[in-house]
């Protein structure tokens, strides 16, 4: 299987997170992505590649083109601000959301300030933007199309080890250390080349609203998501419920399974095999798999308690569909085990084709 990352991906430091109002160090780091490559050396894993750089408007058949100028632009406009200074934020941090309950059904003006701006293209306080962050984001979106034209060309799966995530940001906006949606532009560009229907199915620990947002209208992908229940206090929290279904055109287009915290490989095998039925029921022609490994036993951000061998079990589920296939990296945050993980659920997927 052909492997696509791009060591821009190192550009991107946090450096932590805004959680409840305090910087905390945080989890998304550029390590993972070594602990992952150090895994898949040892497999015959050869064929590990650079993505192909794209113009920026190919980013715009998922995103609005006021969210990537905003994204090009973030940290150059926060330096200007000041704010490195006064009062010492070495990162872009919003301060000030346009929520309905502000605005109240008027359209929201566009705002001057560099913290103002940062509010209206992010929905939370734990994406932080520095230097190198629009560079590795947009490396890790090249990643994922590079990946989807090797399935296109004729590979029967590809993975694209994208660092940052992307399964969290929405057409309009970044947020849960996300900032372009990977696996939605994979998508999008499978489904474009005539293989749709697509199925997105998303085994991140967390419920893919970004890519359910992006999609939500779309009966062409088939979006689907396995999930710890938001409704017992996870993010999304707003979002990520089973009577998300798909609207308009899109109605029934969209499924969401949520597990209670401590699910295992019981439940959680159960939740990918009802997935795969749905998506092969729906006529799905070509997979996005939304790969975290978060739901793993000991991550630190989920109370999901799956073990390898049911990441591996995953990975063979999934490759039974026999479908042309893009593995997209998302979370995953236990750095001993990450690379274990993702190995051993791509082994699975090829045992099954
Ligand atoms: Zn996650």
């Amino acid at each position: 299987m052909p492997i696509v990352w791009s060591e821009t991906h190192r550009e991107h430091r946090p450096e932590g997170e805004v959680w409840v109002g305090v910087r905390i160090a945080g989890t998304e780091h550029p390590e993972r992505v070594d602990r992952i490559l150090a895994s898949l050396a040892g497999t015959g894993a050869s064929a590990v590649r650079e993505p192909e750089s794209r113009p920026a408007d190919a980013l715009e058949r998922v995103h609005s083109p006021e969210l990537l100028e905003y994204l090009a632009g973030a940290w150059k406009g926060w330096q200007e601000s000041g704010h490195e200074d006064d009062p010492g934020q070495d990162r872009v941090v919003p301060y000030l959301f346009p929520t309905e309950g502000l605005l109240d059904g008027l359209p929201p003006a566009d705002p001057f300030s560099a913290a103002a701006r940062a509010g209206r293209f992010t929905y939370d306080t734990m994406t932080l933007i520095g230097p190198g962050t629009w560079e590795a984001a947009r490396a890790a979106a090249e990643s994922a199309l590079t990946a989807a034209d090797l399935v296109l060309e004729g590979a029967p799966a590809a993975y694209a080890c994208c660092r940052p995530p992307g399964h969290h940001a929405t057409r309009g906006a970044i947020g849960g250390s996300c900032y372009l949606n990977n696996s939605a532009l994979a998508a999008a560009r499978l489904g474009d080349s005539g293989r749709g229907p697509v199925a997105i199915i998303d085994i991140d620990a967390h419920h893919g609203n970004g890519s359910q947002s992006i999609f939500y209208e779309d009966p062409s992908v088939l979006t689907a998501s396995l999930h710890v229940d938001p409704g017992h206090g996870w993010f999304p929290h707003f979002l990520g419920f089973a009577d998300e279904t798909g609207s308009g055109a899109g109605t029934g287009a969209n499924r969401n399974l949520p597990l209670l915290p401590g699910s295992g490989d019981d439940d959680w095998l159960a939740g990918v095999t009802s997935l795969v039925e749905w998506a092969e029921a729906g006529g799905a022609r070509s997979l996005v798999i939304a790969l975290g490994v978060d739901a793993a036993h000991h991550d630190p951000e989920s109370p999901l308690e799956v073990t390898i061998d049911g990441y591996r079990e995953a990975g063979r589920l999934l490759g039974n569909m026999g479908l042309p296939t893009v593995i997209a990296q998302e979370g995953g945050y236990d750095l001993d085990n990450i690379g274990p993980l993702v190995k051993e659920t791509l082994l699975g997927f090829e045992s099954a084709v």
